[in-house]
């Protein structure tokens, strides 16, 4: 069963489209993250590369650290897509930045050692006060 949705930054030059069937999707509470965002926390969402293509690449890449480049828009700024380097057969994008955003589910929070207050935890979900492999 596919659910093939599109996506794309803040001012509409990049685009995406994503097959979200099976996708793991969770909250990253990371210091990286949240100066990239400017938010205090970041959903994001993984399929498999099959699931994922550009329609319009974003040309913006930042290396916050040697494990992945961080794409974004350079026109309005829209973070769009964390590129691990390690994970070449998976896709991490902005869950955010989906024109339909519905029926999602977040089913784990990572880097809660760094939680803002305010961004309450999850009623029932996983929490990992680092990456969920550690
Ligand atoms: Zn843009
Ligand atoms: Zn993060």
């Amino acid at each position: 069963m596919t659910d093939i949705r599109q996506g794309g930054c803040l001012c509409g030059k990049a685009r995406y489209e994503i097959d979200l069937s099976g996708h793991e999707t969770g909250n990253c509470h990371c210091r990286d993250c949240q100066k990239n965002s400017g938010a205090p926390f970041v959903t994001s969402t993984f399929v498999p590369v099959s699931q994922f293509r550009w329609i319009n690449k974003p040309s913006g890449e930042y290396s916050a650290s040697p494990a992945a480049i961080r794409r974004f828009c350079v026109e309005c700024g829209t973070p769009l897509q964390w590129d691990g380097l390690k994970l070449r057969d998976m896709v991490d994008i902005s869950t955010a930045t989906l024109d339909d955003t519905s029926n999602i589910e977040v089913s784990y929070e990572i880097f809660t050692r760094s939680r803002m207050e305010g961004a309450a935890a999850l009623p029932g979900v996983p929490q990992y006060e680092a990456s969920s492999s550690e």
